[in-house]
């Protein structure tokens, strides 16, 4: 394995191992590696030749500078982690270098990048695409893994290189969690004893909202402030938002049958640690309509039917 820092030298080890005739796998991150990365790593190692790694601590999606400032760092331990899982390549750039002092460009998707996550950290968003757009440009075409735990990130990715004819196909990986729900993060890192304990509540409201979705449920304000309630009942924790959303462009549904695919977002602080969760909800008419016996059912409910059975859920 082959630690780089340099972007040029980042670019032409994958153009090398592409004119070797090896497909390219990139997992982006900022380090402090966990569970959840090495799933999306080892993910991408079981598919593709050649895995590359990023690890970069991104200032340009940080709103709060002591937020950055306080961010875990470990390069020694993820390096083991990378050269054990298999990777070949770990790029961890400076931060002049992927910023240098006169670079003036920003990649910014509209619509989707303002709601939730993006409103209550307002330029977030452009951060991260911006410096995804940069190492989407250094790798050149690939595959690249992200998670569902930051379900909205994927989903702006998504649209960020469907709308800029990027030449990479986006892989979304399931949510790693510890036994007890909480969805593994980085940040858990900073929580006590006590708000560890509390941090359980954001995977229990998750729940509470799957399961008044699976009780018919069709009004998305009622199953967000069932979730929300579930917060509440905990004293450390104070809610960010709680929201039922159609899938792709995060819009609140007028109601839930008439959503694509719908998605339970969370955010809460615990302590002083912000936290996001999310989930999928089976909306009933879907999965089993309510008037029709199994007989009965048409071609579109028994493929939704399929596609769900297939799909990787939480
Ligand atoms: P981060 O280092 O927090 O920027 O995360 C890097 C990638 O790992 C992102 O695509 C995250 O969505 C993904 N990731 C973080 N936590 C988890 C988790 N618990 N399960 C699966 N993927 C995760």
């Amino acid at each position: 394995m082959q630690l780089v820092e340099e972007p040029d030298a980042f670019s032409r080890a994958l153009d090398r191992a592409r004119d070797a005739g090896a497909s390219i796998g990139l997992v982006p991150t900022m380090g402090a590696l966990h569970a959840g990365h090495r799933s999306l790593i080892e993910r991408a190692v079981a598919a593709r030749d050649h895995v590359a790694v990023s690890i970069f601590v991104n200032p340009l999606q940080f709103d709060r500078r002591e937020d950055l400032d306080r961010y875990p760092r470990t390069l020694d331990a993820d390096v083991s982690l990378c050269a054990d899982a298999g990777v070949s390549t770990v790029f961890a750039p400076r931060a002049a270098a992927m910023f240098p002092a006169d670079s003036a460009t920003s990649v910014s998707v509209a619509g989707i990048s303002a709601r939730w996550e993006g409103a209550s950290r307002p330029g977030h968003f452009d951060g991260v695409t911006t410096v995804v757009a940069k190492l989407f440009a250094l790798a050149g075409p690939c595959a690249a893994y992200f998670g569902e735990k930051d379900f909205q990130q994927l989903a702006v990715v998504r649209r960020m290189a469907t709308d800029l004819f990027l030449p990479v196909t986006i892989i979304g990986c399931p949510t790693v969690r510890e036994p007890d729900g909480l969805a593994l993060s980085s940040r858990n890192a900073h929580l006590s004893a006590d708000e560890r304990l509390a941090a359980r509540v954001l995977w229990r409201a998750l729940v509470a909202g799957r399961d008044a979705v699976a009780s018919k449920e069709d009004r998305p304000g009622a199953v967000a402030d069932t979730m929300a309630a579930v917060i509440g009942t905990e004293p450390l924790a104070r809610l960010d938002y709680a929201a039922a959303v159609d899938a792709e462009d995060f819009t609140v549904p007028r109601s839930l049958d008439a959503a694509r695919e719908l998605r339970l977002l969370v955010a809460a602080v615990v302590g002083a640690v912000r936290l996001i969760d999310n989930c999928d909800a089976r909306v009933p008419s879907v999965a089993a309509p309510r008037r029709a016996g199994r007989g009965d059912r048409s071609r579109s409910a028994r493929a939704a039917l399929r596609r769900d059975a297939e799909g990787s859920g939480d």
